[in-house]
């Protein structure tokens, strides 16, 4: 397998402007470095996922001119290659059980985190403070005995990793003891993109900036497994008028909904390639001149705010 950048969605729906934005970077991206490029559905939560978003997410990358490179891989058929690496991990005593609900997470997060918000050190999003990480033989018997399903938990000792990242340089975090296998059985999401990346030979990983905290997590899960780390490179998202991620409230921005508005494939592409600098305003563009264009040392570092003209809503 040739090594490959990749564009990793969770088939949840459809895809929006800010991912299909992500997409022709990481498109763009690998590409210009002469990679192959490949596509991974991360159907981790089969209730969320389902065939249909993942058909119609394919179809809006397809229709972009974003081809890729070999089979579409399923993290829903690929839970043994999970299991075992969560069992190299077990066998180094590198995990633990976890009964905690979110509530009991949530509320014993408020005060550390708080402490920790003057440091220069990364704290990755929802942080485990390690409440069950010394719980005895009998707590975890009672808590069994009550009905409780337990996760499990990487014990990760609070290490810190550094990472480098082609647009924010080396960013350091302090790794939590971040869920493994989540206590309904399904494999977590850090686990199995650490996994699956190495699995697929991905040399680099673009992707949203809302991810950065959660890379030096999944680099210690690469050293830990003896895998390899890739380049990363994480990219500024893009944000409705009211400065705020972009989301369904900002109206719908699928694909499917410009181009009933009249923004067909090729304007959405002009638009997102002049959002990154690639293109004017209004010029008409490919993904090949695009790839000739990319540079990475010249990507905006900014959020694309997008204009109300695009979040109308059509509903
Ligand atoms: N599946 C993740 C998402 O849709 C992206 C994971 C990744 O790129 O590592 O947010």
């Amino acid at each position: 397998m040739p090594p490959c950048g990749r564009f990793a969605p969770s088939p949840t729906g459809e895809l929006h402007l800010g991912n299909l934005r992500t997409a022709l970077l990481a498109f763009l991206s690998a590409r210009h470095s002469g990679l192959d490029f490949i596509v991974r559905m991360e159907d981790l939560d089969r209730i969320t996922s389902s065939r249909a978003n993942e058909a119609a997410q394919l179809r809006d990358l397809a229709a972009l001119g974003l081809h890729w490179d070999g089979a579409v891989v399923r993290q829903s058929e690929r839970f043994d290659r999970y299991d075992a690496a969560i069992e190299t991990l077990a066998a180094a005593d590198r995990t633990y059980e976890c009964f905690c609900t979110r509530r009991e997470i949530r509320d014993a997060v408020s005060a550390p985190q708080a402490e920790r918000t003057g440091s220069t050190v990364l704290v990755a999003d929802g942080a485990y403070p390690g409440t069950c990480r010394e719980l005895t033989a009998a707590a975890t018997a009672e808590l069994r005995d009550a009905g409780r399903r337990p996760a499990l938990r990487l014990r990760a000792g609070s290490t810190v990793v550094e990472v480098e990242d082609r647009l924010h340089g080396i960013v350091r975090g302090v790794v939590d003891d971040v869920v493994l296998r989540r206590n309904d059985g399904v494999p977590a999401y850090n686990l199995a993109v650490v996994v699956d990346d190495a699995a697929q030979h991905v040399s680099e990983v673009v992707r949203g900036d809302d991810l950065l905290s959660s890379t030096p997590r999944q680099v210690l899960l690469q050293r830990w497994l003896g895998l390899p780390t890739p380049a990363y490179l994480h990219v500024p998202l893009v944000l409705g008028g009211d400065g705020v991620r972009l989301a369904k409230r900002h109206g719908d921005v699928t694909l499917q909904a410009l181009a009933g508005r009249g923004i067909d494939p090729p304007a959405v592409l002009g638009l997102l390639a002049a959002s990154l600098r690639l293109s004017e305003p209004g010029e008409s563009v490919t993904v090949d001149n695009l790839v000739d264009r990319f540079d990475p040392d010249r990507l905006p570092r900014e959020p694309w705010v997008i204009g109300a003209d695009l979040q109308r809503s059509t509903t």
